[in-house]
């Protein structure tokens, strides 16, 4: 008998959600862009939640924002997420949010406001997850 493993819950996608972790494993951060109001949501759902149009599709994003929120964990919900890990909402450039993790060392949140940029973590041969790490420099923008 094999020791049990913890394995880290994966997603699973469908219609709606395989083209964004295709993009993902390609390290391309896409969200879905309604073709009506043009306006970018996440995550993705069959309608704009701003105009209700059914037509969007997915974009690229230029995978920066700035921190919304976010939260250190210390006591994780399960021993496939080994804690300390930090839980944050990125508000995009683009006008969309994701709840994600930012990669951090230090001890305390990444403070609200903050400018991140999307990373890569390699979960196995299959997920490739994103995530979000602080821009050392000033934003050139
Ligand atoms: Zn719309």
């Amino acid at each position: 008998m094999m020791a049990p493993r913890f394995e880290r819950p994966l997603p699973t996608p469908d219609e709606l959600t395989a083209p964004f972790w295709e993009a993902a494993r390609g390290r391309r951060l896409v969200r879905p862009v309604c073709q009506d109001c043009a306006r970018s949501f996440f995550t993705p759902q069959l309608i704009c939640p701003h105009c209700l149009s059914e037509k969007w599709h997915y974009l690229d994003s230029n995978g920066r924002g700035s921190v919304y929120s976010s939260t250190r964990v210390h006591r994780s919900p399960s021993p496939a997420l080994p804690a300390p890990y930090e839980l944050a909402v990125v508000e995009l450039d683009e006008g969309w949010h994701m709840l994600t993790n930012i990669v951090a060392t230090a001890d305390v949140p990444t403070p609200i406001g903050a400018r991140v940029e999307v990373t890569w973590l390699e979960i196995d041969d299959h997920w490739t997850f994103p995530a979000f790490r602080t821009l050392d420099m000033e934003d050139p923008r």
